[in-house]
């Protein structure tokens, strides 16, 4: 199995100078099984360099799983050229909304209405399939077997573990490590605790041995005491997460828009130091756009 990074950046696309060494592009990943399935994580603007790689394989099958459907994971679909060629077959895999109560086809449908985009839905010319997967269910896509896990973010995100030829590959999409709601010393501190750890070590069975872990590593330590609860996960606690969980190498990726190449080495360098990482510990990389990785 292999996989390619085509967007590595957090929440808005930064293109420019101060980011052209990671990359500006927001969440896309290509993975490859052993027998050339193609299946993308997530739809962030990085979809649209993908896409313009496959020309040479059309017709062409294509899974596309999303982690949720926050703007900066879903926004290059609508830009995804292989739905507008005949032949190829595009299988789009999310969560239902339960909230709004909306399928993940409304994904697309809805970044294609008529006042944010030229074509309607109903207009593609590949076939298209939707399907609402439910929390842990599995999605065999030939030689390659995704298993989700909910993870904690401000809307209902799926983590995905991707097994093939005895080889796995875990992304996290958007996930903070859920803190205690209640203070110290209240009655109510200790159960919540305990279904914290609970939920904690279930996540990291998930992560568990991971060839590669790719993960929400979006805030500095310094910076994440003012952003708690919005959502995401900090270098400190992703080095813990990836020792704890005994991964080979672990992909810190969601960079800051704001952070500069320059500052995003920085930051990783001092969280490295600061956890007093050795060559006994997972090796850790900073995800980086256009990098592929054979795991
Ligand atoms: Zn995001
Ligand atoms: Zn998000």
């Amino acid at each position: 199995m292999q996989f390619t990074f085509w967007g590595v950046r957090g929440s808005i696309a930064v293109p420019g100078p101060s980011t052209v060494r990671y990359g500006g592009n927001t969440t896309c990943i290509e993975v490859r099984g052993d027998n050339n399935e193609l299946v993308i994580l997530d739809a962030g603007t990085g979809i649209f360099q993908l896409a313009q790689t496959l020309f040479a394989e059309f017709p062409i099958d294509i899974n596309i799983f999303i982690s949720h459907t926050h703007w900066d994971h879903i926004q290059g679909l609508p830009m995804f050229t292989p739905m507008f060629v005949p032949g190829n077959n595009i299988n789009l895999y999310g969560a239902r909304d339960i909230v709004e109560n909306r399928s993940v086809k409304d994904v697309l449908s809805r970044q294609m209405e008529y006042s944010y985009f030229p074509l309607r839905e109903n207009e593609l010319k590949s076939n298209m399939h939707y399907f609402d997967i439910q929390d842990q269910q599995d999605v065999q896509i030939g030689s390659i077997k995704v298993s989700n896990f909910l993870l904690n973010h401000p809307v209902l995100n799926f983590g995905y573990r991707l097994e093939c030829g005895g080889k796995t590959v875990v992304f996290t999409g958007d996930h903070e490590w859920p803190l205690n709601i209640y203070a110290e010393g209240d009655p109510e501190y200790s159960d919540y605790q305990a279904f914290l750890d609970l939920r904690r070590q279930q996540t990291l069975d998930f992560f568990r041995g991971a060839d590669a872990l790719i993960i929400d590593t979006a805030y500095a330590d310094s910076e994440y005491p003012s952003r708690q609860g919005w959502g995401h996960g900090s270098f400190d606690a992703s080095i813990r997460a990836a020792r704890d969980a005994g991964v080979k190498k672990a992909f810190l990726t969601h960079h800051e828009p704001t952070r500069s190449d320059d500052q995003l080495e920085q930051v990783f360098e001092q969280a490295l130091k600061r956890n007093g990482v050795c060559s006994s510990d997972p090796a850790f990389f900073l995800a980086q756009e256009g990098v592929q990785i054979e795991v």
